[in-house]
């Protein structure tokens, strides 16, 4: 079968509710994936940050193969022998008592707004049905119902509706905005939901200060801060959740805990290093308890697999160093990328980022389709990426990628914005 066989029995038999560059995948390792020709991309997306880790990374498979042979589901009717040391595992990694296990992201989301609203109702006495959440502007949290029902994405909304209520929306990173919303009527205020970094918005990294002072109103107003780190956390920024700022402290020291620490940490994605869906919140006993047996659950959320591979994936992340290298690469290609905006300001407008999450804007309208093109050209040169909102390109490759790998990534994307360049004269 050709490239163009596989994409056409995508087109007839499955729902059109993506649009994705015309490259089939067969195979995928570290830094690189393959297309069924055997041509080999560096995959500067990595799954929405999901593959941190790295494609196929061997101990996350041997986890995963050797924990699938032996015990797969046992579903929460039961105990099994992988949750409890996963817990105590996870809890311990990022300085919580508590995790409830789901598999998805937008799970994860979902758990958190239904654990804030009830904390609301039962701990901070919240009038029944008033409990509301504040939201940020140009947010992503997933796309259940509940969720993009505080959506300022046409696409993500329109037409899904009757929404779900309860949500309050205000200008994402403006903290004056946030204390005002609070100051309102902090009474009927449950929590504050917000992403430590925007990355579908366009990857918008809000000012030092923000997350502090978010941190700092929630706890003035008995509010719970909600963080969703499903794309932000374990690495990618360059610490090991962005929470934590430009500490490399894990998750432990003094001033994370003292500032910014959220009351509901929400982790998706690298959790599984991309291998099977995982995610998880964690809180501690002050919060979680007012979930009870029967109250909330998953099928899957828990399974031994699931257990088995997070743990490895975590490990891996603090085994090879893949926070420190986010750190230490993530300047290097912010630096190369601002000499190619300098050098090529018709087509570049700014590079922005943290860690090896980045992005490129491009000098184009949003409906414009240069981003676009130029993605098409990075993937004749060997380089995967994908824009977002149109104008914008972000680049975010496997943590386990080198100096020397960045550095011919970053004459890739030089050489196709050059091609693009000159194609504009
Ligand atoms: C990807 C993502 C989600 C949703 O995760 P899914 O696994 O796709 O449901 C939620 N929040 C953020 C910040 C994300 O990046």
């Amino acid at each position: 079968m050709t490239p163009q066989d596989y994409i056409a029995l995508e087109d007839r038999h499955g729902a059109h509710n993506y649009h994705p560059l015309p490259v089939v995948l067969a195979e995928g390792r570290g830094v690189y994936v393959y297309d069924v020709a055997g041509k080999q991309y560096f995959d500067f997306l990595s799954a929405y940050s999901a593959v941190n880790q790295g494609h196929c990374h061997p101990r996350i498979v041997t986890a995963l193969q050797q924990q699938a042979a032996k015990l797969a589901l046992t579903s929460r009717a039961f105990h099994n022998d992988q949750l409890g040391p996963y817990e105590q595992y996870l809890t311990d990694y990022f300085a919580f008592d508590k995790v409830l296990p789901m598999n998805t992201g937008a799970e994860a989301v979902e758990t958190a707004i239904k654990l804030c609203r009830k904390w609301g109702y039962e701990v901070k006495g919240i009038p029944t049905d008033r409990a509301r959440i504040i939201v940020c502007g140009q947010n992503f949290h997933g796309r259940t119902t509940t969720i993009i029902s505080f959506s300022s994405d046409p696409n993500a909304r329109g037409n899904f509706g009757p929404y779900t209520p309860g949500f309050e929306s205000i200008p994402y990173g403006d903290a004056a905005a946030l204390r005002q919303a609070l100051a309102n009527d902090p009474a009927t205020i449950a929590g504050v939901l917000v992403e430590p970094i925007q990355g579908e918005a366009g990857v918008f990294v809000p000012d030092d200060d923000y997350l502090p002072a978010v941190a700092a109103a929630c706890r003035e107003h008995s509010v719970l801060f909600i963080a969703d780190e499903i794309q932000t956390g374990i690495g990618r920024t360059g610490a090991l959740l962005r929470i934590c700022g430009d500490c490399s402290c894990a998750g432990h020291c003094e001033r994370q805990t003292t500032y910014t620490r959220p009351d509901i940490l929400i982790l998706g994605k690298a959790l599984s290093g991309g291998t099977y869906p995982v995610s998880a919140v964690l809180a501690d006993d002050a919060v979680m308890h007012v979930i009870r047996p029967g109250q909330h659950g998953s099928t899957f959320g828990g399974n031994p697999v699931a257990c088995a591979v997070a743990r490895e994936a975590l490990q891996v992340v603090i085994d090879e160093k893949l926070t420190q290298n986010a750190r230490r690469l993530g300047h290097l290609f912010r630096q190369r990328m601002q000499q190619l905006v300098e050098q090529y300001p018709e087509t570049l407008v700014l590079v922005r980022g943290k860690g090896l999450l980045n992005a490129l804007v491009i000098n184009d309208s949003e409906d414009s389709d240069t981003a676009w093109n130029l993605c098409l050209a990075l993937a004749d040169r060997g380089l995967l990426a994908k824009p977002t909102h149109g104008n914008i390109i972000r680049f975010a490759p496997p943590l386990v990628i080198s100096e020397a790998e960045l550095l011919e990534a970053c004459g890739i994307i030089a050489e196709a914005v050059r091609s693009r360049a000159l194609a504009e004269i």
